[in-house]
Parts: structure tokens; sequence; C-alpha cells
């Protein structure tokens, strides 16, 4: 499949009066066409700054402040080729980059309260994304809006349309910022934590639309979230991070039967067994060993190495590990694997 994005050593840093966070230090990823691409890690470990700085949403005194988000918009039906677009180097507020944000790469949130306006309705809401990005009609707008609550289950679409979001269930509210998000047709949507604010009956539902519309629509998702069950059931490929960097990049199947990461087999080892009833909301990472340390005192070394059971002294706690690739398109950053690899492909001499 094409790319649809590259994420090269990405830095986004906030620059407080106590310090510098490094939220995102180094990322590096990509994702491919109508791919599911999952990130988990727990909060803090700058999965949602990572989707901010593609989206262009990072607040002061938050910044971009090196790196590369290439963006490739996917090719016009006449022909001509795709254009590769520097997102880093658009203006936030100018108009291409509003053209993209909502357009061609959308985000849904966790709480939809605090990206609706409380004092519109939903169906104007979504009415003013499309003709924000399309050229139609209010008319138009307001058949397409209905076309897409009626997509995305609303009852009675013709109605809610018409209702404010203090007037829908937190359910609801998630559908109709699905619907806004969806309405430009985009070939990236990224969903940050969208079902962690709902019970599982309604969560159930609402990943079970998202992979029906990824299916009819076929764009490419970022699903960030802390549930590992949820990324068992929605993604292809996922991304481990802890402390603003990747520490793993695996296959689904490779994340959970060969993870190779400490950090990621401690997330794999506190969710409860896999396929139980509580998989899909009670995996939540908050119960793993230790504590995330400040992020103004990020640890020498492995930054992981004060929570790892596995860690080597003198050398976790001094020297940053490199990024290894274990194969298959797995890769790890740890010492590990770095120490590993040498001996591996040292021919073998003893049985000789
Ligand atoms: Fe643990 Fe060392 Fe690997 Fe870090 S580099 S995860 S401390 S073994
Ligand atoms: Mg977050």
């Amino acid at each position: 499949r094409p790319l649809l994005l590259e994420v090269e050593d990405l830095k986004t840093y906030f620059y407080l009066d106590e310090g510098v966070v490094r939220a995102v230090d180094g990322v590096s990823f990509t994702i491919r066409r109508g791919q599911t691409v999952g990130v988990v890690g727990e909060s803090g470990c700058g999965k949602s700054i990572t989707a901010r700085s593609i989206m262009q949403i990072v607040r002061p005194p938050g910044k971009i402040v090196s790196g590369s988000i290439r963006f490739h918009r996917v090719p016009p039906s006449n022909g001509n080729p795709g254009e590769i677009i520097e997102i880093t180097k658009l203006d936030p507020m100018g108009k291409p980059m509003r053209m993209i944000r909502g357009g061609e790469i959308s985000m849904v949130f966790q709480e939809p309260m605090t990206s609706l306006s409380p004092v519109h309705t939903v169906g104007d809401q979504v009415i003013e994304a499309i003709m924000l990005h399309q050229l139609v009609s209010k008319e138009e707008a307001r058949r397409l809006a209905i076309h897409m609550f009626t997509k995305v289950g609303m009852q009675q679409p013709t109605r809610t349309v018409d209702r404010y979001p203090h007037q829908l269930s937190g359910g609801m509210r998630q559908r109709a910022m699905i619907a806004m998000a969806l309405s430009c047709n985009p070939s990236l949507l990224i969903a940050d934590e969208p079902t962690t604010a709902l019970d599982v009956t309604t969560e159930a539902q609402i990943l079970q639309l998202m992979r029906d519309l990824q299916r009819e629509l076929g764009m490419a998702i970022m699903f960030i979230t802390h549930n590992l069950g949820v990324v068992a059931q929605m993604t292809e490929a996922v991304i481990v991070m802890y402390m603003g960097r990747i520490v793993e990049q695996a296959t689904v199947d490779n994340l959970f039967y060969a993870p190779k990461h400490p950090y990621t087999r401690l997330l794999l080892k506190s969710i409860p067994k896999m396929g139980s009833k509580a998989m899909g909301t009670a995996t939540r990472l908050e119960s793993i060993r230790g504590t995330v340390p400040h992020p103004y005192a990020i640890p020498k070394g492995c930054p992981f190495h004060p929570r790892c059971s596995d860690m080597i002294p003198g050398v976790c706690d001094v020297v940053d590990p490199p990024v290894v690739s274990v194969g298959d398109g797995q890769m790890v950053r740890c010492h590990l694997y770095a120490s590993a690899q040498p001996r591996d492909i040292i021919p073998l001499t003893a049985d000789q």
C-alpha cells in the first residue's frame, strides 16, 4: 500500500518555567493508505502530542522543534501524481493547513464536549465543517450532514441534527463527532482515546462503527489508546511509546505473541487474560509496576531503566539504547537486542 504519512525524528517540546518537557522526543513512523496503526502507552507518554503535532494544533508553550511530517496527498483520479506536503513547514493557521485539517486529516477526541461547541446544534457544526472544505450550498451540506448522521447510526438523523450537544448521550455525541470527522472523507482519521469515556456497550458499538466505516470509506486510522484490548481488536500495526519515544513497533500479532521490549512485556502482563470478558475496558495500563518519572527529570541512559527488571547496570543507566531491527519490520529500542545482534551474526564454530 502506498505511503500516506511519514513522521521522521519529530520533536515537540514544551517550554515551561520549571524546565523543558520533551513530550515527543525523536519519533519516527509511517502510516500507509487504509492502514490502522495503534499508538499505546501510559498517559503522558506523548501519544496525544504526536497526534496534535500532525494536526498542527499543539498549543504554546508547546512547539514542534524539529523533524519532518510528510503527508502524501492521495492523488486525484485524473491521473496527476499526489503531492507530498511537509506539514511542519505550513503555518498552523494558514489556509493550506486549515484545508488539510478536518479535510484530509481529521481527528476525534476522547471527550466530544471539548471539541463540539455547546452553543451550536451538532448539525450546524457538521454543516460548517463540510462547507469549509467543499464547494456546496448550505442545503446540500445539510443533506450531507444528515447522510453522515445516518451512516454513524444516529437515531432519527433528521431530528438529531438540530439538537445541541448537551441534549445527546455520550455515545451519540461521539457518533456526531465521528460524523463531523468523516464528513469530508479524510484519508487519515486520528482517533485519540475515542471510547475511553464510554461504557462497555457503547464502546463496543463505536468500535464496530469505526471498523465498518473504515471498510466502507477506506481511510487510514491512527488509533491512540491505553487499552490493549482495543489495540487487539482495531489495529494492524502498533507503536508503543514511553516518555516521548517509541520503544517498540510491531505488527499486532508480533506485539501480542512476540513482544520484545521489557516495557511492552510489562504492559501485556498488566492485562487480563486475552479473550476474557473484562478485556474490552478493564485493560487499563495504570496498574503497572512503578511510576513514570517526572517529565523534567528523564533518567539518563534508557529512560525506562528505573522500572526495568532486565536492566543491565553500567549500560542501561548510562547509554541511550539504539533502535534495533529484530526482523519482520519489528523495531525495538533496548540494549538487550543491541548487544545480542552482533553475537547472532557470528558464525557458530563450536560444533564444527
Ligand atoms: Fe531495560 Fe536496558 Fe532495555 Fe532499557 S535498555 S528496556 S533498561 S534492558
Ligand atoms: Mg492523551
